[in-house]
């Protein structure tokens, strides 16, 4: 594990290239350990046998390539692989890969824990422990593309994982460009989503600096009414505001914007919700991605019924509001946001020596 003198590599990716100026190695060597790493292929410095054996050793003393270990592996029968991860302070947090056709996707956490309160949700119930460093979101990506075999590589990312990703924009940016430069996991940028309560100040630096990814924004109400109750962050910031961010990004990025909205029986999924919902939408060049809710262990909500949603649908469709319904993968090992880490006590997780973790047995 991590010795505190040592620099974690993926959280500073200029540190290498001064510490091999510092220490007269030729720059390429940078080169040759980010390959290493972005390919996934090497666990640690040892394994990089293109490099001389005693700058091996230095690497290994000066650096950390890992900071987090996982503490339980689940694979679903779709596929759907899911880890624990326990970071270097004790906190954890969850990722996911999921197949579809030849999509490689991975949905990453941008925080331990979240402060957002969405009531319906599993990842704020304990609220927020902390941002993630850029380095520990490098880390999730990583560890999930070794799950794959040689041939495969990653296609997309979404971040919607434990977290509110604007809350922690600053690290999660600098984990992205990694992410999309081609030195780096080589993902384009358009197959990269950001996934947002809605908080319209990040939202606007993210139209100012960096509107290359694709933007989703958690709506789950057509009015600030409800959805003050839904997500209670709402209350300082309002649905109106929300959209004319999201008006800004879409302008400066020219990408069609996602609207999410959770499915909750009985409470935001009438036909007139459906119609105030049209109303809001309409003439945005948006799409509505319906999620009907996954069941959190404790909390007092269920997932509508196949006509109620059927509905539902119906009535945007009619206002021709382009719909998506997500379709629900990795249920059986609890892929939705942070139910993995409340279904599993810290006191019994398994903690593996290396991220080439085995399939838990349950
Ligand atoms: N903080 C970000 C990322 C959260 S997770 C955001 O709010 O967008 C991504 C999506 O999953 C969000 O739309 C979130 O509201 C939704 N979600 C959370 N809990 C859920 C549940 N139990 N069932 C279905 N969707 C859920």
């Amino acid at each position: 594990m991590t010795d505190k003198s040592q620099i974690h590599l993926l959280d500073d990716p200029t540190s290498l290239k001064s510490w091999l100026k510092n220490n007269g190695q030729p720059a390429f060597r940078a080169g040759q350990v980010q390959k290493w790493l972005m390919e996934g292929r090497a666990e640690d410095f040892e394994a990089m046998t293109n490099l001389p054996a005693a700058l091996r050793n230095e690497l290994a003393e000066n650096f950390a390539i890992w900071t987090s270990t996982i503490a339980k592996h689940t694979v679903a029968d779709d596929g759907t692989e899911k880890l624990l991860v326990a970071l270097a302070d004790g906190g954890r947090i969850e990722c996911v890969l999921l197949r579809d056709g030849d999509r490689r996707t991975i949905c990453i956490s941008s925080q331990v824990g979240c402060a957002m309160g969405c009531v319906f949700c599993a990842s704020g119930l304990d609220g927020v422990d902390r941002n993630l460093t850029t380095g520990e979101i490098i880390e999730q990506m990583l560890k999930l593309q070794r799950l794959l075999p040689a041939d495969e590589r990653l296609s997309h990312i979404v971040v919607m994982g434990m977290g509110e990703p604007l809350a922690n924009v600053d690290n999660l940016m600098a984990a992205l460009e990694t992410a999309s430069d081609s030195d780096g996991l080589g993902i384009s940028p358009r197959r990269i989503t950001i996934s947002t309560v809605g908080l319209p100040t990040a939202m606007d630096k993210l139209t100012r600096s960096n509107p290359r990814y694709h933007l989703a924004v958690s709506l789950h109400a057509p009015n600030d009414r409800l959805r003050n109750q839904l997500v209670p962050v709402n209350n300082k910031i309002g649905i109106d505001k929300i959209l004319a961010a999201a008006d800004r990004y879409f302008d400066m990025s020219g990408r069609r914007l996602t609207f999410e909205y959770v499915l909750l029986g009985g409470i935001n999924d009438s036909i007139e919700h459906a119609r105030e919902l049209a109303g809001k939408l309409k003439g945005r060049p948006a799409l509505l991605n319906v999620i009907p809710y996954n069941p959190v262990v404790g909390l007092p909500y269920s997932t509508p019924s196949q006509g109620v949603i059927r509905a539902f649908r119906e009535e945007l469709e009619k206002a021709n509001i382009t719909i998506k319904f997500r379709k629900r993968k990795g249920d059986k090992i609890n892929a939705a946001c942070g139910q993995l880490r409340r279904s599993t006590p810290p006191a019994i997780s398994i903690e593996l020596p290396t991220s080439k973790s085995q399939p838990a047995s349950d």
